[in-house]
């Protein structure tokens, strides 16, 4: 992330595209695969919207199905680093539902997403960082003055952590049969405080890190849309289009940013815009009865960059 920004000197807001794999049900019904990841390397995606037709599409990151949880991890990981220095950090997931968003953000048992990885990484480095601090205090009897930062976190360990994220994915599900089907109506917004004290200067930092797994962006089919859903997709068309506003408000740097346009953009305030760091992924199918959806998410993400 450090190096992206460096080599770029832009604003401070990446944008990676995933795209899941085609699904068995899409393989057995037919249907064509519409990504071209030939220059993906590059950050460059092509979309063949027909015979002859392609779209292209720039971005920090392109991931294919091929890429794993490990490889996106690996882009984001600096991230984890600059919370630890004092900066708030906002990523999240955007996209239709079905794409990803979920396996990227919380991942499985199996395939941990971002989640679980930034928790691991926080722990990991505050525990490094706590015990070369007793030997450098071993140290500092015999004359040396270095001691590296001490970082503190209320939670005490990843599966403390992990309980709570579970309760919090859970609930997400609750009146409804498929998850998906819940989620594609609600965020998920895990919020990590994390208060370092530099025990050399004594200086305190408080950082903010958002962990955020988007409701669905797909607009609804009109004929489902009636009473309580209508309402509810409304409201979910308004905060995705604020915080799409928001971005580009950041991304283009215009003097106002209209955070106040939505409660998610209110909540996400501190961790987007000044000198925060925003990583959205966007996340897209391969089929191409998702043709018009994908469009629209690329459309959406191209936007901010
Ligand atoms: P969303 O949260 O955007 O609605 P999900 O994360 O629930 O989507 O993903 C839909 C399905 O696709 C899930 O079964 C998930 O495990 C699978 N999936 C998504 N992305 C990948 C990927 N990169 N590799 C393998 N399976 C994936
Ligand atoms: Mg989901």
């Amino acid at each position: 992330y450090n190096q992206i920004q460096d080599t770029k000197g832009k604003s401070n807001i990446r944008v990676f595209c995933r795209c899941r794999p085609l699904s068995k049900e899409e393989i057995s019904a037919g249907f064509a695969q519409v990504v071209d990841f030939g220059a993906a390397k590059d950050g460059d995606l092509g979309i063949l919207t027909g015979a002859s037709t392609k779209k292209t599409f720039k971005f920090d990151r392109v991931y294919s199905p091929k890429d794993n949880q490990v490889d996106v991890f690996a882009d984001a990981f600096p991230l984890v680093t600059s919370v630890l220095d004092g900066y708030n950090v906002c990523i999240f997931a955007y996209g239709q539902t079905g794409t990803g968003k979920t396996f990227t953000m919380e991942g499985t048992d199996q395939n941990r997403g971002v989640n679980y990885r930034t928790l691991e990484e926080l722990f990991q480095i505050a525990k490094e960082r706590s015990e070369s601090f007793k030997l450098e205090i071993k140290q500092s009897a015999e004359g040396f003055h270095h001691a590296p930062g001490i970082v503190e976190a209320q939670v005490e360990n990843i599966k403390e952590v992990w309980n709570v994220l579970q309760i919090g994915s859970n609930s997400r599900a609750v009146g409804s049969n498929n998850v998906n089907e819940h989620s594609s109506r609600s965020h998920c917004m895990l919020c990590i405080m994390v208060k370092s004290k530099n025990l050399m200067t004594g200086e305190c930092t408080n950082s903010k890190l958002w962990l955020v797994d988007l409701a669905g962006s797909e607009r609804l089919a009109r004929t489902d849309a009636q009473g309580e859903r209508l309402k509810e997709a409304q409201n979910i068309n308004k905060s995705l289009s604020a915080l799409g506003d928001v971005v580009y408000a950041l991304a283009t740097k215009s003097n106002h940013i209209p955070y106040r346009n939505s409660k998610l953009t209110h909540l996400l305030q501190d961790s987007l815009g000044g000198d925060s760091k925003t990583l959205m992924f966007v996340q897209i199918s391969p089929s191409e009865r998702d043709l018009s959806e994908t469009l629209s998410s690329l459309n959406f993400a191209t936007r901010v960059r």
